[in-house]
């Protein structure tokens, strides 16, 4: 208790009055209210001139950018400001800005949807949410009402609605971002921030079918670590990640298996969660994925297809910690069924191969066409795209 009181000046007033659990419940909503930026205060400035939209066949991966932006800014002396949307252009930054210094930088990943009833959706934003907020908290930076936010998002992707490509592969990719742009050099809480979102359409992950991938485990490398932020999606942790993708390039690979521990635990693939379907030491076919325990990003993914599998429940599911010693060793039993990778840019990956010691290690995902990675596949497309009604997508118009 003497940590947690010693702790408490050291929390924003909002954190201090949420701790005391009497009051929390009452001052909830107010304080949300009052400490965010609001939709309905939008302001609006078009574009004067359109661009052209891309052929949705020919897209590669985060390079061609909607005609709009939405910028939210934050001071510590006058709180959010109103949001805005408006033509997609450079920032200016001061040089000191701690998201240039210290990575006080924090993202999201999520999707737009065009169904073949022509609406626009979006998958579990509420969930995208509640982990932007547990980054931002992890950042230091100022919180904000999710709904709020989703809010304004919709209002974005309805003013470039032209950009969710017209496809059943392809989508509008969304980046909302939250940045610290105070300009100090001191490593404090930044009294100043920036949440921001860009578009960015982008094609089918797999344009040449279901292709399966190879992975390299080097235990030497490793993404993230117990007491971490490995659990967070905040910037730092992707840029020291690309010398390691392309060091598996190198040695013929597509992706990087993240190990952890002295027992090669296997953690994540690339910026994927990894899945295991095997039957296990009892026999019992089971899904296996690592549990949340401070090494693993919750995925959405990763929980639909948890959520899913649970629904169905014709076979075991089961979040631990497995290695790669199990792994090997039901290789060996021939008892591995399908390993693949889950995020939302590919929804599921399929993986074919690991490259560990210096071995290859043949993983048998395709031998039966990867029945479970497909169904999976089918399932959540068919929610995404509308062509199975769920409560897990919101419509944007
Ligand atoms: C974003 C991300 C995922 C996947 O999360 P989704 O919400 O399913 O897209 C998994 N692992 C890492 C490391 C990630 O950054």
């Amino acid at each position: 208790m003497a940590a947690v009181r010693l702790s408490n000046h050291l929390l924003s007033p909002t954190r201090q009055i949420l701790q005391n659990g009497s009051i929390r419940l009452a001052c909830l909503n107010l304080l949300r209210n009052s400490s965010s930026f609001k939709a309905e205060d939008i302001e609006i400035e078009l574009a004067k001139e359109l661009r052209a939209k891309p052929d949705p066949d020919k897209l590669v991966f985060g390079k061609e950018f909607s005609d709009h932006m939405l910028t939210i800014a934050w001071n510590k002396e006058t709180g959010w400001a109103k949001p805005q949307i408006k033509p997609f252009q450079n920032f200016s930054l001061h040089p000191a800005a701690s998201a240039l210094h210290y990575s006080v930088e924090l993202f999201e990943g999520m999707k737009a949807y065009r169904g073949e009833d022509n609406k626009i959706r979006m998958f579990r934003p509420e969930m995208n949410m509640k982990r932007m907020l547990r980054s931002t908290q992890r950042a230091s930076l100022p919180e904000f009402d999710g709904d709020e936010f989703i809010k304004c998002m919709k209002k974005l992707i309805s003013i470039d609605k032209e950009w969710v490509p017209y496809s059943t592969t392809s989508t509008l990719y969304i980046r909302p971002t939250h940045i610290g742009t105070t300009g100090s050099l001191g490593v404090n809480t930044a009294a100043d921030s920036l949440l921001f979102v860009i578009l960015s359409p982008v094609g089918p992950y797999f344009p040449t079918g279901f292709n399966p991938v190879k992975l390299l485990a080097d235990p030497q490398y490793i993404r993230a670590f117990k007491g971490g932020v490995g659990d967070s999606k905040l910037g730092g942790n992707y840029g020291p990640t690309i010398m390691i993708q392309q060091e598996a390039v190198k040695q013929g690979c597509q992706q990087v298996l993240w190990l952890y521990g002295d027992d090669h635990q296997l953690t994540e693939v690339g910026t994927m969660n990894i899945f295991m379907f095997w039957k296990n030491a009892q026999g019992e076919r089971e899904l296996v994925t690592p549990p949340l325990d401070g090494l693993i990003l919750p995925g959405i993914t990763r929980k639909s297809l948890l959520d899913l599998a649970r629904d169905w429940n014709e076979f075991k599911v089961t979040e631990r910690t497995f290695t790669m010693a199990e792994v090997m060793k039901a290789l060996k039993d021939k008892r591995v069924l399908e390993i693949f990778g889950a995020g939302t840019a590919c929804v599921v990956c399929p993986v074919d191969s690991i490259l560990y010691g210096g071995q290859t290690l043949e993983i048998p995902t395709m031998a039966e066409g990867a029945p479970l990675t497909k169904r999976f596949m089918k399932e959540l497309t068919d929610i995404q795209f509308g062509r199975t009604p769920s409560n897990w997508v919101h419509i944007v118009e």
